[in-house]
């Protein structure tokens, strides 16, 4: 059988935010969030996206407060998705009218476990501290930690152009990538410096600093973790549609999370027209899992197929297998415990299939063309069964479910050996 072992690589020390229930940082796995895109004023739809990506594993979601209608919505949401058993944190996005809107609306204020502030946005001139000081004393008042959220995008252009100019001056002047890089480095910290100077404890602050570029994250991140000890929101800004935004995602933040640095993570994708939100939880997830950071979801081993099967049986199964797993875990997360941690292989001919498969918890490998027409399934290493005939994949798929309820469900005991009507 094979045992998930969480990797304990060495992991940057950080102070630990309580966010509702759920710890970011210190000694706690690295956290999934997610951030909505309906209209916050609009409950029913927001209620229905936050339910699907707490579903589908967000252990955190983000909502955007932008105007009166979503502040007043907040308190509603928060109801509706307690009474349907969704105790998912929400945390309010705030941006240029937060300081108005949480004084306005105390109940949003209330509702709401954690304020995103981007200080670059947070007002302009002789405004900013003043309102960047109001958000921070409603927190205080309510007893809620804060996300310092730096952006390139929107990065506060007098500190910009204040390091910009003194880098021109500089004996020693660095890029202009480099100086950007510092602005928002810097911006963060002084933020951070900031709310504490107006009493809000480090065990309340959380950071990021978002920049659209793979490289340039990396850079940015290395060099303020080694900066302060404040737990850090890891995610690549404006990452992309597709394949080009996992991959870069995965590629910025899976080198930072094996470095140790990262507390809670966010994929920001950009969905298709009417595409799935959920799936940005699904990408952030199988980050960690890959990586061996966290077990989420069972995992489904399948050879890539070659010349060797020219059939798309093993394709089938094995896509089949994992949808049913994805769809089913809402509800095995109840209903068996540890059920992430189990390992299907799928395999497309004898040349890699036994192996593979012995060393998953069950596997399968399929007749390859010209192969005997037989499907040997291992159970923890041992041959269990030798499946024949047009069912082989439907049998297999039953032998999963039966090892899952065996393995996992109430009453779990040791796993059996199996016996077919194909031995
Ligand atoms: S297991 Fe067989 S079918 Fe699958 S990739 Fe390897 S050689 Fe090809």
């Amino acid at each position: 059988m094979t045992e998930y072992t969480p990797m304990r690589l060495p992991r940057r020390r950080s102070v630990a935010v309580q966010v509702g229930h759920v710890m970011v940082g210190g000694d706690a796995p690295v956290v999934v969030q997610s951030m909505t895109n309906t209209d916050t004023a609009d409950a029913d739809a927001t209620v229905a996206q936050v339910a699907a990506l707490a579903r589908a594993g967000s252990e955190l979601v983000r909502i955007t407060v932008d105007r009166e209608e979503a502040a007043m919505a907040v308190p509603r949401i928060r109801e509706r998705l307690d009474r349907i058993g969704v105790n998912v944190p929400l945390i309010g996005d705030f941006h240029y009218n937060g300081h108005k809107l949480l004084a306005d609306f105390p109940a949003c204020a209330e509702a709401l476990a954690k304020y995103r502030i981007n200080p670059g946005n947070v007002g302009f001139k002789g405004k900013r501290d003043t309102q960047f000081s109001q958000i921070i004393d409603i927190a205080l008042r309510h007893d809620k930690p804060v996300r310092i959220g730096v952006n390139w995008g929107s990065l506060d252009q007098e500190l910009l152009t204040r390091l910009m100019d003194e880098n021109a001056v500089s004996a020693n002047p660095i890029s202009a990538a480099a100086v950007m890089r510092e602005a928002i480095i810097q911006s963060g910290l002084l933020s951070a410096a900031r709310a504490e100077e107006l009493g809000m404890r480090r065990d309340r602050i959380i950071l990021s600093a978002k920049v659209s570029q793979v490289q340039d994250l990396i850079a940015v991140y290395a060099d303020l973790a080694s900066r302060c000890d404040y737990a850090l929101h890891l995610g690549l800004t404006e990452a992309g549609m597709g394949t080009k935004g996992i991959v870069a995602s995965s590629a910025s933040m899976g080198i930072l999370l094996q470095q140790g640095i990262g507390d809670t993570i966010r994929v920001s994708l950009t969905p298709e027209p009417g595409g799935d939100r959920s799936r940005e939880v699904q990408v952030a997830q199988e980050l960690l899992q890959v990586m061996g950071f966290r077990a989420f979801v069972p995992v489904v081993a399948a050879c890539p197929g070659c010349g060797r099967t020219t059939s798309t049986v093993f394709q089938e199964l094995a896509g089949d297998i994992q949808d049913h797993i994805r769809d089913s875990m809402p509800e095995w997360r109840e209903k068996y415990p540890g059920v992430e941690n189990l390992n299907v292989a799928v395999m497309g001919c004898i040349v890699n299939g036994p192996g593979e498969s012995k060393f998953a918890d069950i596997g399968i490998s399929l007749p390859g063309t010209g192969e005997t027409p037989t499907a040997p399934v291992f159970i923890d290493g041992e041959k269990v069964a030798t499946l024949r005939g047009p069912n082989i994949a439907s049998e297999f798929k039953t032998m999963v479910l039966d090892y899952i309820e065996r393995r996992f469900g109430r009453g779990a005991r040791a796993v059996p050996e199996i016996r077919t009507s194909a031995d």
